[in-house]
């Protein structure tokens, strides 16, 4: 086989190795994406329930107040009775009271409406804190793996794209482009076996010159069906 096969070969087994742990680095990647998604899913349930039981507070709040106004009224009225002269205005001063009263049993009401609203939503919200603390502990912990093992494939990647780049600049530029050229073309495939007389990369028949020219350590050949660089094994 000659030199510079031996050469692509290796160049090839590297570019492989690369485009595999690429791919896992992309997973992983994703995995981690899908964590964060995950994680803010819930983290925005806790803020909407938040969010709705501030709002409810500030309701029951203006309730409160408008519940003390009419207290207050109330307790004005009743503070007149004694000091009035005639019935008719007796009667309308117990009718002022009476309807104040009636009021603030309303907004009593309200009141608990909203409490028991709120209550509710506090319920809701504990149950949705403790779910983002669970997933916030299992999001953690599968981050420190992934973080792990993408530290690993990116020394991995350095290492490997060191030893590419040497190859890569024994070899004479045409070569080389030639090569990534296949590379990018078919598939990630630009070295294969010949055997048996056929192309491996393509399955195609070699004319019998050409294959027995392989046999030979000569210069390198191409298929002339799929383009790729042949090499064989020297038991063949
Ligand atoms: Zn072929």
């Amino acid at each position: 086989m000659p030199d510079k096969m031996l050469l692509l070969k290796d160049l090839q087994e590297l570019d492989q190795e690369l485009s595999r742990l690429g791919q896992e680095n992309r997973k992983l990647e994703a995995e981690q994406a899908a964590l964060e998604g995950d994680l803010e899913r819930v983290r925005s349930m806790v803020a909407s329930l938040t969010a709705d039981i501030d709002q409810l507070e500030a309701q029951r709040r203006e309730y409160n107040q408008a519940f003390a106004v009419e207290q207050e009224n109330v307790r004005k009225a009743e503070g007149r009775l004694p000091t009035i002269k005639t019935q008719k205005e007796y009667v309308a001063v117990l009718k002022e009271i009476d309807t104040a009263k009636k009021l603030n049993k309303e907004i009593q009401d309200r009141i608990q409406e909203k409490t028991a609203e709120i209550d509710s939503l506090s319920r809701d919200r504990l149950e949705k804190e403790e779910e983002l603390a669970a997933v916030s502990a299992r999001v953690q912990e599968r981050q420190a793996v992934i973080s792990g093992k993408l530290k690993e494939t990116g020394g991995e990647v350095s290492q490997k794209s060191g030893q590419r780049d040497s190859l890569l600049s024994q070899l004479p530029l045409p070569l080389r482009k030639r090569y990534q050229l296949l590379m990018e073309r078919r598939g990630g495939m630009a070295v294969v076996e010949a055997r048996n007389g056929a192309c491996l990369g393509c399955h195609m028949h070699l004319p019998p010159q050409l294959y027995n020219s392989l046999f030979r350590n000569g210069e390198i050949q191409a298929c002339p069906h799929c383009s790729r660089l042949l090499f064989v094994q020297a038991a063949d």
